[in-house]
């Protein structure tokens, strides 16, 4: 069997380990002679499953009692329009906009009658960044950030404080770091990229923020879902069972902590590669906003015809996904908690060498 190096964005790689144990169990799961796939929302043998799923989210990541732990469905693109449907009181909600993903979330508040203001922004410098001071109002019914911006490989190292509640769009590094719980109100992210395949929804809130809000359908609701243990209608039982064993294999690896610091280590050596190359790949964001789970960088004056060349060698040595976002250009690496610190070693070696060989052709 040969796997890929996968450094795409999303959906993107899961572990080895999780597919092997899915596979192994695929057609008799535990003995039961069904498939988990076939198996009843309603049965035992998926209840266990799916309040497994739930508590070891709530060990690994540390998620406090008063936190509700919701799966749904939709995509973050979904919770972009929950959110200020199920959060608006005064109406009033601020935003950091700092990339694609702020935008959409930023146009969906508009459509559910929010008045928006976006107090922060990257913009002006093709989103390279955090913006510096972030200085949310109080007098907000939420205030929100994307924590990685997977487009743009820039990310928040520390949430900015504030007394509304922060809701943090976290899709793309979701249980890569652990997370200081007192400054997050809710967290959202879809699960195919940090946390298992596409189809799960992942919502962490307050539940003094579930509130009755009998003009909502009633599928948009937060309240249906915690009422329900995530059981209202039937769950996408499968993507909850393979996020269940890539919690599974977190814990294996030592836990969030541990995650942290092997992603750090991938990121280091990859930035250095970027960093030591004597200008031949440039990083698209500024150092101090770095992202440890998308490395977007470009190639010296953006030479199209030497990009793919390099995508051409990436892809004949086994990987993918390494095509930077149309918005970018160049290349994006994303090292997600299921690609390998080996796989990221094999693409620095690959862009060393590369850099060597094209350095004076540029
Ligand atoms: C991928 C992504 C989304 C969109 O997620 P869907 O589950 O496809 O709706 C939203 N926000 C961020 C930060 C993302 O990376």
């Amino acid at each position: 069997m040969k796997r890929a190096y996968n450094f795409g964005a999303g959906p993107s790689a899961l572990p080895t380990e999780v597919l092997l144990e899915a596979q192994k169990e695929l057609l008799d799961f535990k003995g039961s002679g069904l498939s988990i796939m076939e198996a009843s929302h309603r049965s035992a043998l998926y209840a266990e499953i799916h309040d497994n799923a739930q508590s070891l989210m709530r060990e690994l990541y540390a998620i406090p009692d008063e936190y509700e732990i919701l799966f749904l469905q939709g995509g973050a693109s979904m919770q972009f329009a929950m959110v200020p449907m199920n959060l608006k009181q005064s109406g009033r909600v601020q935003f950091a906009n700092t990339g694609a993903w702020s935008v959409k979330a930023i146009k969906e508040a508009k459509i559910a009658g929010m008045s928006v203001e976006v107090i922060a922004s990257s913009e002006e410098t093709s989103f390279d960044r955090i913006p510096e001071t972030i200085n949310f109002d109080d007098a907000i019914d939420y205030a929100h950030i994307t924590s990685n911006n997977t487009i743009y490989g820039t990310q928040y190292h520390t949430y900015p404080s504030s007394k509304a509640p922060l809701v943090v769009d976290a899709s793309s590094d979701i249980f890569s770091y652990p997370v200081d719980w007192s400054k997050v109100s809710m967290m959202y992210a879809g699960a195919q990229k940090n946390a298992g395949p596409s189809g799960v929804t992942i919502v962490i809130m307050k539940k003094s923020l579930i509130r009755d809000n009998n003009t909502l359908p009633t599928m948009l609701r937060y309240k249906t879902h915690a009422d329900n243990n995530s059981l209202y209608n039937t769950p996408p039982t499968f993507g909850i069972y393979l996020l269940n064993l890539t919690m599974e294999w977190i814990k294996k690896q030592g836990g969030i902590k541990a995650i942290e610091s092997i992603n750090q280590t991938k990121a280091d050596i990859l930035y250095k590669a970027i960093d030591e190359s004597n200008g031949f790949y440039i990083s698209h964001a500024q150092k101090e906003s770095r992202s440890l789970m998308n490395v977007s960088f470009n190639i010296k004056g953006k030479n199209q015809e030497v990009e793919a060349k390099l995508i051409k060698k990436t892809e004949e040595a086994g990987m993918i996904g390494l095509k930077g976002h149309r918005s970018t250009g160049g290349l994006r690496a994303s090292i997600y908690n299921g690609v390998p610190l080996e796989a990221v070693e094999a693409l620095v070696a690959l862009l060393k060498e590369f850099a060597q060989e094209e350095y004076t052709n540029v």
